[in-house]
């Protein structure tokens, strides 16, 4: 067993050996197996309902039906891939010109229309888009609000118990246009299982590689531009190559969507919300 995971597991086994009584703890299957999250699904999807309601509130989102409809399918097609493909994922746009997306519990995923505008084809906002759904697969969100609360983490955020730390989590998304900010673990996680659905899916996970070159330069020309998802999904060459490794280990597969039609007419519909 790897060190890291074997440290992982014996973290696990700690924490479960404290927590036989409430049942929570570590999933044993699937992705997060091993992983420590004191958050039910349950839970973790009310949070998700709550939040959506008060970031409407405060965020310019946006109710475009042809624009929502196409990213839902996009979306939809990449979560058919994922263990979570039975629950109820909802897709945003936020019209706001800085490239930045975001995944928040409970299967929320909120796309910037700066990002519509950075991307060059569908490959490569899919390639973002399957990123901060696998984020959400892999609850890299809940996991750290375990973490960093512990056994209040349960009691606080079950139906708003906790007023200033939900509030905090609010401020927090709609100022950062974050829900938490991921270290590296949680970055390589979230790439590989991206690549991995996006294969699945049909579209071209070269997408993601592009696409993260591009944030790369744009960071060059207009840091503030990127300033919001560098912050929260450190993006290092070192990611990139890992990502382009990841796809080398691959079957070769024909027929791999990087364009499609659609993407440019939305991509121009969008285009408003950015002057
Ligand atoms: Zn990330």
């Amino acid at each position: 067993m790897p060190r890291a995971l074997l440290a992982r597991t014996r973290n696990c086994m700690l924490i479960v050996i404290g927590l036989t009584v409430t049942g929570a703890g570590c999933a044993s299957t699937g992705v997060n197996k091993g992983d420590f999250n004191l958050v039910s699904y349950q839970e973790e999807w009310q949070l998700g309902a709550q939040l959506e309601q008060d970031i409407e509130q405060q965020l310019p989102v946006i109710n475009d039906g042809p624009a929502l409809a196409y990213l839902t399918r996009l979306g939809t097609r990449i979560v058919t891939q994922t263990e979570l493909a039975q629950a109820p994922w909802e897709f945003h746009i936020v019209a706001d010109p800085r490239i930045n997306a975001f995944n928040i519990p409970g299967g929320h995923v909120y796309v910037n229309t700066g990002l519509f505008q950075a991307a060059d084809n569908v490959a490569e906002l899919t390639g973002v888009l399957a990123h901060e759904i696998s984020h959400g697969v892999a609850r890299h969100g809940t996991e750290q609000l375990s973490k960093a609360y512990g056994f209040n983490i349960v009691a606080s955020l079950a139906l708003g118990s906790n007023p200033p730390l939900y509030q905090q989590l609010v401020t927090q998304i709609v100022g950062a246009g974050t829900f938490a900010k991921f270290g590296r673990d949680a970055e390589r996680e979230a790439d590989e299982l991206g690549v991995i659905y996006m294969y699945g899916a049909g579209y071209d996970p070269h997408g993601m590689v592009t696409m993260f070159q591009e944030l790369m330069s744009q960071r060059q020309r207009e840091p503030n531009s990127v300033e919001q998802f560098f912050a929260s999904h450190p993006l290092t060459e070192e990611r990139i190559r890992n990502v382009r490794a990841r796809i080398e280990s691959l079957e070769p597969r024909a027929n791999l969507i990087m364009e499609d039609a659609e993407f440019d007419a939305i991509r121009r519909r969008l285009s408003r919300y950015n002057r």
